[in-house]
């Protein structure tokens, strides 16, 4: 049976990025080795590397003076590299998530942190509007897709301070203003490739602003200088992100891309809406474009096990919603096509015939 892939990460990547992934598992580049044992600076892999930091550069329009390097660590250890960085004195955040709160908590090992606003009251289920930044703030901290809820911040926020932005749900679905961004980092796990390796875009002179120490492999600057091969890269998970980035351009760049993503996710939103089976969680103008998060309606909530079971029976794959939401969640990450999304519609429209 065909199988939808719904995870929240790792998640679904393209069958371009699979396919190309698995041919250079058994030879890479015409080399007659694996990718998986290719040296890290053979030329054949050094062009890859530096393709796909061009090709990140390109489908985001990133402008002169910012830098594109592959990190290890995840995007929490970004948590850590951003105030290790650039926070000198203060810097601001919004606590829109489980997410913006880890970086919270690392962000106060290093300076003043100004919590600007947060939603956890209401179990996070909406983006904070009214508030205000600190205009003496180093930078103001934000996650764009809060994975974990499903509420996603659909513009880039106008600002007098810079912007750095936690991105790992929704980079690539849609074009960004990167040159109002000091940094932009994403874990790759969820629109790029597997998992171990994190993508950063920095404003190099956003750099060398602080005054104190910065372990070599934290400093941003180290791989900036050594184009992302200071150290052994993840080098499998390059090559697949390099896959998903051709795709993207195949697909015509970031403005199709969001078209498609505003399509598949109405389709759903408009189910979900309309089934009376199931609400959705998150306050509307701020639904996620990624990250579908619903509930079954209160008179039916005995009924969450059995579409749980009746949705994977049908071939559903990782809709549980997470634990700190519950109900079920649809990642429709930009792999995911519109089928897929049609399939868990139908599955929806079913279930609620039999009840
Ligand atoms: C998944 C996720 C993370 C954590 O990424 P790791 O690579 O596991 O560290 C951080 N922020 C957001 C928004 C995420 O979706």
């Amino acid at each position: 049976m065909k199988k939808h892939n719904f995870y929240a990460g790792p998640s679904i990547l393209s069958e371009y990025t699979i396919k190309n992934a698995a041919a250079a598992v058994e030879n890479f580049a015409g080399t007659g080795l694996s990718i998986l044992e290719v040296s890290h600076r053979s030329k054949e892999f050094v062009a890859v590397c530096n393709e796909a930091r061009a090709l990140v550069k390109e489908l985001l329009d990133v402008p002169t003076g910012y830098e594109v390097v592959f990190l290890g660590g995840g995007a929490s250890l970004q948590f850590c590299m951003v105030p290790y960085n650039l926070l000198n004195k203060k810097a601001s955040y919004l606590d829109t998530g489980t997410w913006a709160s880890n970086a919270i908590k690392e962000a106060k090992l290093f300076g003043e942190v100004d919590v600007v606003a947060s939603s956890k009251e209401s179990n996070y289920c909406f983006i904070p509007k009214d508030f205000v930044v600190a205009e003496d703030s180093d930078y103001f901290h934000f996650t764009t897709n809060n994975t974990i809820f499903g509420t996603q911040m659909h513009k880039d926020p106008d600002m007098k301070v810079r912007l750095v932005a936690d991105m790992s749900s929704d980079i690539f679905s849609r074009p960004v203003d990167v040159s109002k961004y000091d940094v932009i980092y994403a874990g790759a796990q969820k629109n790029l490739a597997p998992a171990g390796v994190t993508l950063a875009i920095v404003r190099e002179d956003a750099l060398g602003k602080v005054e104190r120490p910065i372990p070599t492999m934290l400093n941003y600057a180290t791989h900036i200088k050594k184009e992302s091969m200071f150290n052994t890269p993840p080098v499998f998970p390059i090559y697949a992100a390099l896959q998903t980035l051709q795709w993207y351009k195949e697909l015509g760049g970031l403005e199709a891309i969001e078209r498609m993503n505003v399509e598949k996710a109405g389709i759903l939103y408009d189910e979900i809406d309309r089934n009376k089976l199931f609400k959705g969680t998150a306050a509307t103008e701020d639904r996620s474009i990624m990250n579908v998060c619903f509930v079954m309606n209160d008179e039916y909530k005995e009924l969450e096990a059995d579409f749980n079971a009746f949705a994977s029976a049908a071939g559903m794959v990782g809709i549980k919603g997470h634990r700190s939401v519950g109900g079920f969640r649809a990642s429709i990450y930009n792999a995911m096509p519109k089928s897929g999304v049609e399939a868990l519609v139908a599955t929806m429209k079913e279930f609620e015939k039999q009840h």
